[in-house]
Parts: structure tokens; C-alpha cells; sequence
């Protein structure tokens, strides 16, 4: 997968510099082909000038070709380049065949064209033009295709960053699946093995006979086995979430009172590491319209979190208020805290912010995903402040439907 992603990056960008250059080159030489096209053009034109200025040479009388060739020539110029878009800006000498000219002008800048004025009266002399090389005239004629072509290149440019950084998302969602799968084969083997051990204790007839000790290993696998039906059906409930069946089933039931049920349940362990936490339950009207158990879930979930992400003696507290025609539920900690930079992802799916070790905390980075998917198929939101080192706080909305 990253061989791969490397190989489509590095041929994408080989392509592009590719089709670039082959821009660069069409552009070049749409330019000079237009170029050549306008003296041919010109050529042309001269043609039809140094027939036209015979003719004129006919009507006057020959003493005074030298003195009016000037102007007869500017007409005919003026009239014939005048249908050349906006060619004003030319220069022009007549002057005898194989002398100098008199006008020096950059060769770069101006494109040089000679005619033979040879007519049937013995007139022969050499048409010198000079037409500035604009730039601007030539550029402005292949401008439309340049922006065309321009815009095609950047479309595709756009759709491939779009396709890479895709793809790049995929192989992240790849790694986040595989470090799940690893971590979740680590957790599920603890239990497993506690069992185990546990049941062959069991199946030994000193131990049966000995009351306490069977029902202490009893005991193990009975917690054990709870825990393993606590990891299944966590998978479960995301598992259920991906193949869009999950529902929810909302029923009236009171906010405060499932609050201090999961409070009560998760107690001990606070008393375990010596903790505390408070309630300050304030919403005045707590009856609500929600799924008992996911919400029990969730608030669970939270506090899970805020004992997990705690070093030492958690303190957490949790509030209510009534907030925006509902109820705002805030369950905060002094833990760890959460980088800013993570803060957006927290909620994704399989997130979890790197520990160095991925088995420092155990986790699979479903349960703030599951958490916020629930709240929100309740209607509500879900937010979170905190500050590294600090502690965090994350709030919860329920509108009430
Ligand atoms: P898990 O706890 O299984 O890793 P979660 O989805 O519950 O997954 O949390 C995602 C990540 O958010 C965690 O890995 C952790 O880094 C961070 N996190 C969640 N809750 C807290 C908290 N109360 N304090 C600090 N970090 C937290």
C-alpha cells in the first residue's frame, strides 16, 4: 500500500511536469507558427503594395517619382496594413537596389520585410518594412486556447491532489484498522486466558471441594466474562453503525436519574484509585425523550474516559443546565488534557491520540465515535474544551423534541 501510493505520487508528478512541458512546447510553437503565419501574410500583402504603387507610378510624371514616392507609398501602406489588426505602428524606406538603408532600427524588435518595386516604366527600387514584433498581438491570438488548455491541466491537477490525498486516507484508515485489530486481539486475549486458567482451577477436585476457592474462581470468570461481553458489544454497537441498522428507540425518561444510576455504578472504581466526583445537577425540568441504553452508554462512556485520561486521583465533575430549549450535560475532568491539534478528530472513527505505546491506555478509539453518533441521532450535539495538562471538558446537548 505505501510502495504503492509513493509509486502513483511519484508518476503523477512525472506525468505532470510532463504535460507542462508539453504545454510549454505547444504554446512555443503556436506562437512562432503564428509568426510565420503573419509574414506570410505580409509577404503577400507586399505583393498586392508593389503592384498598386506601379500604378500609381503610371499617373505622374516621371520627374517626380523620387519626390512623391514617400507619400503614395504611406497610402498604399496605410491602406493595406490598416486591414491587418491595429498595425500601426511600421516604419518604411525606398531605397535604391544594393544601398544602404537609413533607418537602424533593433532587429528583435522589428520584423524586416524587402520588395522589389520593379514596374514597366524602368522604376526599380527595394521596399524596406519594418513591422514591430508585438508581443502582445500574437500572444493575445492564442490566448483563449493557453487559457483553455490551462484550466483543463489545472482541473486535472485539482482531481488527482483530490485522488492522492484519498488514497492517502484510505492507507491512513488501513493502519487505524490494523492498529484496532491488534489492540482489540490484545485485549480479548487477557480475558481468555484469565478464563482459562480459571475454569482448569475449577475442574480440579481440590478446588471444588473447597467452597471459597471455587467461588472465587467462579467469581474471575464471571467478571471476566463480563468484560469480554463489554468489548463485544462495543464492537457490536459500531459494527451496527456501519451496516446502518442500528436504531434507536426513544422513550420519556428522567436525565438526572440515569446520571446518578451511572454515577452509582462507576464509583467503586473512583474509590479504587482514591478519586472523586461530584454531581451538580441543576436542569430544572430533566425529563427527556432518548434511548435509555445508549444514553446510559454514553454518559458511561465519558466517564470511562475522564477516569482513564486521569493520572493519579481522578476528579470529575458532572453538571446539568438547561440550555436552548434543552439540556446541556457536562462531564469534566483534571486528566490529562487533549492537544489542540486533536481536538476535530477525537469523535472519528478508530481515532486515538498517539501514546508512543498503543497499549499505554487500553482503548480502540470507537467509544467518543459511538458517543457522538448517538448524540446526534438524538438531534444534539456534542463539544469538547481542554487544555493540556488541565483537564478536559466535554459538554453534550439534547434538544427537547
Ligand atoms: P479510546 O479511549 O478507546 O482510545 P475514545 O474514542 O473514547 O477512544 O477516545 C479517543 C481519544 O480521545 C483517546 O484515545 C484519548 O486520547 C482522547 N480522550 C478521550 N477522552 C479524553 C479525556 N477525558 N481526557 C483526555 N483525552 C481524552
Amino acid at each position: 500500500m505505501k510502495s504503492s501510493y509513493k509509486k502513483m505520487s511519484f508518476l503523477s508528478i512525472i506525468t505532470f511536469v510532463g504535460v507542462l512541458l508539453l504545454q510549454a512546447f505547444w504554446i512555443m510553437d503556436s506562437y512562432t507558427e503564428r509568426q510565420a503565419h503573419f509574414k506570410e501574410h505580409i509577404h503577400n500583402v507586399l505583393d498586392e503594395v508593389s503592384k498598386d504603387y506601379c500604378q500609381s507610378q503610371t499617373k505622374i510624371h516621371s520627374s517626380d517619382t523620387a519626390i512623391y514616392e514617400k507619400e503614395r507609398m504611406d497610402s498604399i501602406l496605410n491602406l493595406k496594413l490598416i486591414q491587418i489588426q491595429e498595425l500601426s505602428n511600421y516604419q518604411f524606406e525606398i531605397a535604391d537596389q544594393n544601398s544602404k538603408r537609413n533607418i537602424k532600427l533593433e532587429k528583435k524588435k522589428y520584423f524586416h520585410f524587402t520588395e522589389d518595386l520593379k514596374c514597366a516604366n524602368g522604376y526599380n527600387k527595394t521596399l524596406h518594412l519594418y513591422i514591430l514584433n508585438d508581443k502582445s498581438y500574437f500572444i493575445s491570438s492564442i490566448l483563449s486556447w493557453v487559457i483553455l488548455s490551462s484550466l483543463l491541466i489545472i482541473i486535472s491537477i485539482v482531481a488527482l491532489f483530490y485522488n492522492l490525498s484519498f488514497l492517502r486516507q484510505q492507507k491512513k484508515m488501513a493502519q487505524i484498522k490494523s492498529d484496532f485489530i491488534s489492540n482489540m486481539t490484545h485485549e480479548l486475549k487477557t480475558p481468555i486466558a484469565t478464563i482459562s486458567v480459571a475454569s482448569e482451577m475449577l475442574m480440579n477436585d481440590k478446588v471444588i471441594d473447597d467452597r471459597k476457592k471455587a467461588n472465587r474462581y467462579a467469581t474471575i470468570i464471571h467478571e471476566e466474562n463480563l468484560r469480554l461481553k463489554k468489548l463485544v458489544n462495543r464492537v457490536m454497537q459500531i459494527a451496527l453503525f456501519e451496516n446502518g441498522t442500528m436504531r434507536i428507540s426513544i422513550k420519556e425518561l428522567d436525565v438526572h436519574k440515569y446520571i446518578e444510576q451511572s454515577v452509582k455504578a462507576i464509583k467503586m472504581i473512583i474509590d479504587k484509585r482514591e478519586g472523586q466526583i461530584n454531581t451538580q445537577l441543576e436542569a430544572q425540568s430533566s425529563i427527556y425523550q432518548l434511548d435509555p441504553s445508549h444514553f446510559r452508554n454514553i454518559i458511561t462512556n465519558l466517564m470511562e474516559n475522564a477516569i482513564k485520561y486521569s493520572k493519579g486521583k481522578p476528579e470529575i465533575s458532572i453538571s446539568t443546565v438547561d440550555y436552548s430549549e434543552g439540556i446541556l450535560i457536562s462531564i469534566e475532568d483534571k486528566g490529562i488534557g487533549i492537544e489542540k491539534k486533536y481536538i476535530d478528530k477525537i469523535f472519528n472513527q478508530f481515532f486515538r491520540v498517539e501514546t508512543g505505546n498503543v497499549h499505554n491506555t487500553k482503548g480502540f478509539g470507537l467509544g467518543l465515535y459511538y458517543v457522538r453518533r448517538i448524540v446526534e441521532a438524538h438531534g444534539g450535539t456534542i463539544k469538547v474544551y481542554s487544555t493540556i495538562g488541565e483537564g478536559s471538558r466535554f459538554e453534550i446537548y439534547f434538544p427537547r423534541l
